[in-house]
Formats: C-alpha cells, structure tokens, sequence
C-alpha cells in the first residue's frame, strides 16, 4: 500500500515545535493529518499552543511521562488548541479522530488537548 499524502495547509512546523526553546521538532506524520483533518472538519481557525515537548519542558508544564506531546524518546501524538473550545471539544469527540481529549475548561486554561495514543483501547475525553 502506498502512503497517503495529505497537504498540511493549515499549519506550519513552528506551530508544533517545543516551546522550551530548544527547537526541537518531532510530531508524528500521521498524528499531523489527523489533525488537518479536523480542521477541516471543524471549519474554523485553531491555534496550536504546544505540541511536541522535549522531557525537560514536558516536566516544567506538568506533563505525565507517558505524555502524547513528550517528543525526545519517540514522536509527539498530541496538539494542545486554543479556538472555539465548546465547538472544537464538541466537533473533536464526534469525528473519531482522536482517542485522548481534554477539554480544559473548568481550571480557568481554556484549552483542548487533542490526542492520538495509538497503544490506548477505547476513548478517553473528559472536561477538566
Ligand atoms: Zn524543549
Ligand atoms: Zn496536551
């Protein structure tokens, strides 16, 4: 089979790079159609506020070990979003795109954490 080749035309490598400063860049290419895809299912802008992590800053945000975004060890499956939060939580749980959603509503972030664990069986969304 041969690999499907989607346009990510929405976004740009600096979009998902660490924020720690290091530069590093180490999303998962199939994690970044996922995510063009429901762009454009979605149909509105979506801002990525962090997507891959290298292990110190994962550490300085609070991340788990096992975090999707965590992008030193193996490749980041996990994009944190900032947009229309009701209607990309909302959108996101209803296109199967993802099996890790976090709404972060409640503790005053406002934002959505969207997320790809391929090795998880089931779904995983919640409002925190
Ligand atoms: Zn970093
Ligand atoms: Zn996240």
């Amino acid at each position: 089979m041969t690999a499907i080749l989607v346009p990510i035309k929405n976004f740009v490598k600096e979009d998902f790079i660490c924020k720690c400063g290091c530069g590093r860049f180490n999303m998962d290419e199939n994690f970044l159609i996922r995510y063009q895809a429901f762009r454009l299912i979605h149909g509105k802008p979506l801002t990525p506020t962090s997507g891959g992590r290298c292990i110190k800053h994962n550490k300085a945000e609070g991340g788990v070990k096992t975090s999707l975004h965590q992008c030193e060890t193996k490749k980041a499956t996990a994009v944190d979003t900032t947009g229309d939060c009701a209607k990309i939580y909302k959108d996101a749980c209803a296109c199967g795109l993802f099996n890790e959603i976090e709404w972060h509503k409640n503790d005053g972030k406002n934002f959505v954490h969207l997320g790809w664990d391929p090795n998880q069986k089931g779904l995983d969304y919640k409002i925190i």
